[in-house]
Parts: C-alpha cells; sequence; structure tokens
C-alpha cells in the first residue's frame, strides 16, 4: 500500500517553539517536556488516517503557538488528549506539568463529552453552555484549535454519519464560538474545512462559481492595488502595507444564499486590505481612495468609530474600479489588524501586555462585550489567585504603566469568563439560560408560566431540595408540579428574574380577585 509508505511525520518541536510568542527558558523547558510526554504516551495509538496519533496533539500544539497564547495553554494543548485516549492519570499531569495545565486538559476533556444532537432549538443553548463549561477562556481556544485539526482531517473519517455530524458541529457550535471571541482566522478555517463534508452540492457549486469569478477578480485587484499604493505614497502615506483577503467558501456560500446566487451582486469576494501605524492614517487613505474612486453608495463601513460586538475594527469602502466592476478595500491599524485576526486570544500572550499598545480599546470592547464585567474587577479567590494568572503576568511587575490593567484585564479573561450566567438542563436536556444565584422557581417560570404556578417542589440532579437552593452551571433541575399547585408570597421574595416575579404577582393578583 503506498499509504504506509509515505508515512507522515508530526509537527516538529522546533516549529511550535520558533512560532512562540514567549522565548524564556522556562516556557520553552514546559513546551518541549510536553512535547516529549504526549508523544510518548501517544506511541501505540495511531489515527484514522493510519498516521501516528501524535501528530494531533502537536498540531494542535503548533496552531496555539501560532495564533499567540501563552505556553501553559500550548502545553495543554500537547496534553489535551493524553487523559482521555493515552489514559494518563490527572494526577501525573498535574505533578510533571502543575495545576494550571492539568485544569486546562481537565477542561478541554469534559468539553469533548458535549455532543450536538442536530435540534435546531438546541444549538444556541449548546453554544452557551459551552462557553459556560469552559471556566477559562483558554479551554475554548483550545478546543476551537483541536476542533480544527480534526475538522481539516474528515476525509479520514471512515464513518459517514460521524464525518457528517462532526462537520455540522463545526459550523454551528465551533465556528460561531471562534467568531464571537473574535478570532476571524480560526472561524474561517472552521468552515471552510467543514463546509465540504456538511453539504457537499452547495460547496461544489460555490466552488464552480468562484473559479468563473477568478481571473476577473484577480486583475482588479492588482490593477487597484497598484494604483492605490501611488495615490497613497503621492499624498505622503508611505508606511502601510496590503494584501489580498480572500473571502471563505462556506462565507461566500452563505452570502449567495442571501443574494439568490447572483454573484454580480457580491464586491468583497476579494477584498484589498491596507494596514497603516495609525488611526489618523486609516482616515486620511480613505479621503485618498474617495478622491480617486466613486464610492458605491451604503457600503462605506466605519467600524472603528463603531465597532462590531465582537471586538472588530476596520473601515471598508467599496469602490467602482472603472471596469466595470467594485473593490471592497478595508483599512486598519497593525493592532487591529491583528485583533482582528485572533481575537481573544491576541491578548493572552506577553506581545500586547509589552507593547502596551490598544489596551484601553481592548479593555473597552471586553466590557461591551461581556456586560456584566462591567468597570469593577472582578473578585478573585485565593485559589484563582493562585493558579489562574501565570507568574510571569505578575514579573511584569513594575515594568511598564499599563501592567495593572494588564493584570485585571487577564484575571477576568482566565477566571470564570462567562460567571455571570448559570445555564442549567431539563429533564429532555434543553439548556436554561439563568442570572447567577437563580433558583429552582426562576428555572420553572424560565421554562414555562404553568410550570411555575403548578409547581409543588424541585429536584436538582435527581435530589430533593428546598426552592431556595441556588442553581449551578449544568445542574439537571426537574420541576415537581401538583394540579393545586400555586404560587405564594414567599415565592416572590424568592425568585431572582423579573420575569418569574412578574409572574407570581399576576397569579397572586387572579387568586385574590378569585376569593374575593
Ligand atoms: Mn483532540
Amino acid at each position: 500500500m503506498i499509504k504506509s509508505m509515505t508515512k507522515v511525520n508530526a509537527r516538529p518541536l522546533n516549529d511550535i517553539l520558533t512560532e512562540m510568542a514567549s522565548k524564556s527558558a522556562e516556557d520553552v523547558a514546559l513546551v518541549t517536556k510536553a512535547y516529549e510526554f504526549a508523544k510518548e504516551a501517544h506511541a501505540p495509538q495511531k489515527r484514522y488516517s493510519g498516521d501516528p496519533y501524535f501528530i494531533h496533539p502537536a498540531e494542535v500544539g503548533f496552531l496555539l503557538a501560532q495564533i499567540g497564547i501563552d505556553a501553559p495553554a500550548i502545553t495543554a494543548g500537547l496534553l489535551h488528549d493524553t487523559i482521555e485516549d493515552a489514559g494518563v492519570k490527572p494526577q501525573t499531569i498535574q505533578e510533571q506539568f502543575g495545576k494550571e495545565v492539568l485544569s486546562l486538559v481537565e477542561g478541554v476533556t469534559k468539553l469533548g463529552a458535549l455532543r450536538y444532537r442536530g435540534l435546531e432549538r438546541h444549538t444556541e443553548s449548546l453554544r452557551k453552555l459551552f462557553a459556560a463549561t469552559a471556566k477559562d477562556i483558554r479551554v475554548l481556544i483550545i478546543k476551537l484549535m483541536d476542533r480544527l485539526h480534526n475538522a481539516r482531517t474528515l476525509e479520514h473519517v471512515p464513518r459517514v454519519e460521524k464525518r457528517t455530524r462532526i462537520a455540522h458541529e463545526t459550523l454551528e457550535i465551533y465556528a460561531p464560538i471562534a467568531d464571537r471571541l473574535g478570532m476571524s482566522v480560526a472561524k474561517q478555517e472552521l468552515e471552510d474545512a467543514a463546509f465540504p463534508w456538511a453539504y457537499p452540492k452547495e460547496y461544489e457549486k460555490t466552488r464552480e462559481l468562484l473559479k468563473e469569478r477568478r481571473n476577473e477578480n484577480d486583475r482588479r485587484l492588482e490593477k487597484t492595488e497598484h494604483d492605490l499604493k501611488r495615490e497613497l505614497a503621492d499624498a505622503g502615506l508611505r508606511s502601510f502595507r496590503a494584501e489580498a483577503r480572500v473571502k471563505g467558501v462556506y462565507s461566500m456560500y452563505r452570502k449567495l444564499e442571501r443574494k439568490d446566487w447572483d454573484i454580480t451582486k457580491i464586491y468583497d469576494i476579494i477584498a484589498l486590505r491596507v494596514v497603516f501605524p495609525t488611526v489618523a492614517d486609516c482616515y486620511t487613505a480613505l479621503g485618498i481612495i474617495h478622491g480617486h474612486w466613486r464610492p458605491v453608495p451604503g457600503k462605506i463601513k466605519d467600524y472603528i468609530a463603531f465597532p462590531k460586538p465582537n471586538g472588530y475594527q476596520s473601515i471598508h469602502t467599496t469602490v467602482y474600479t472603472g471596469d466595470g466592476g467594485a473593490l471592497e478595500i478595508q483599512l486598519r491599524t497593525e493592532s487591529q489588524h491583528r485583533e482582528a485576526l485572533y481575537g481573544i486570544a491576541s491578548h493572552l500572550t506577553y506581545k500586547e501586555i509589552l507593547q502596551g499598545e490598544g489596551r484601553r480599546g481592548s479593555l473597552e470592547w471586553i466590557r461591551q462585550f461581556f456586560p456584566a464585567f462591567g468597570g469593577s474587577k472582578p473578585e478573585v479567590s485565593a485559589k484563582e489567585e493562585k493558579t489562574g494568572v501565570p507568574d510571569w503576568v505578575r514579573e511584569l511587575g513594575t515594568a511598564h504603566h499599563a501592567h495593572e490593567e494588564s493584570e485585571e484585564y487577564l484575571d477576568t479573561l482566565k477566571t470564570d469568563f462567562f460567571s455571570h450566567r448559570v445555564f442549567a438542563f431539563t429533564p429532555k436536556g434543553d439548556v436554561i439560560d439563568l442570572p447567577v444565584a437563580a433558583t429552582p422557581i426562576d428555572f420553572a417560570y424560565a421554562v414555562h408560566s404553568d410550570l411555575g404556578n403548578k409547581m409543588s417542589g424541585a429536584r436538582v440532579n435527581g435530589k430533593l431540595v428546598s426552592l431556595e437552593t441556588s442553581l449551578r452551571n449544568g445542574d439537571m433541575v426537574e420541576i415537581i408540579t401538583k394540579p393545586a399547585g400555586h404560587p405564594s408570597r414567599k415565592w416572590h421574595d424568592i425568585a431572582k428574574t423579573n420575569m418569574a416575579k412578574k409572574h407570581i404577582r399576576a397569579a397572586l393578583a387572579q387568586e385574590k380577585k378569585k376569593h374575593g
């Protein structure tokens, strides 16, 4: 068999070390040790492709290093399947790599148990649950890279149903999470890896259409880029770089669906992206561009002044290129560019902390994105203080005035990312999204007002509990009803949500009217 002759080798350790943001001896040693450990642990295993299993964790480690995440997360990426698939004891991971790495590995293992069941109503819930289950944002990012490599190697999965399930799960759950974390590269790659397996016919159709337009688009891009560089240089703007941004095939397909498959209505198949040192340069360039080409009305979007909810910042404009077509041009700064590509992951590194640039803006968007973070420092327990924040953050100490803000920011990110919500299950597996400290009363009314009004008791994870019990993430809640059940004044005091309180007041008023 030719297959076994061309043995694929795992990504070399050196590739990972080269990509790593930190080159400290300590970090290099940690990652090196994890690489050797995982290689050894997975030695007897093979992937579906017949290749050594270690190819997978090595690639996940590489992807993590590439997006600029910290060494403990890269370490955990290398080790992420050792407990589940190689039978390594959690104790061993802790002894060899410490508590922080173990908690990341265990977080990833736990997420692996969640399955997409293909029901529309579950999709958003599962996304939320997913996010909530990962108490540390790095767990989600490791899981995204794990899935990215699995999606890229779907061709080797022998069972069609499994392949299709993974592909749909990737499109419905993972890509939207990457998007919400502002990780546009990961989002696009997840989508484009899964698309051919989830929707083969649509994929072929989209690819054919794109192929037809290829030459025309390339020519337009080349000509515009050439002219633009000259115009900018004439106006004294010399420090910038331009690159082509090609739209992902899946994102193209989604847009075609919205435009009745009329590809001439899509102007951003390819866009010209120009990256400048400062925001002022971007606006200057916008003026120059509109002075030279006529802009398409309604296509100017200033995401620098008004960032997207996921933090994305750039100026977009579409101009008529004079050859009967149009081209989108995107303007942004270097830090906006990095954040647009890697999103939240770009903050979990040395790089930006040391540079300090763009820091305030980043904090602003994370607050916008998760309003519960507000402006105040979240409470960090002694345990989190010990395990949640790597020493290197604290060591930055007096190094930079942005330090205090950075540490607070990292604390916020790395500990209980979604701490302001509780996600509990119904016995059927639906996820109910509630505020912290919500009770079974809130749960019942969130499911249905009738369920609340007829409630007589509740079981949490199979045990009878008092109605004052605070629910916790992942609790399975069963509401016990009786036909003669009705809410009481006391319930009103116990309930945490306005929705429950409103229904209880209404029911109490009804009752009063009935009994005179
Ligand atoms: Mn894996």
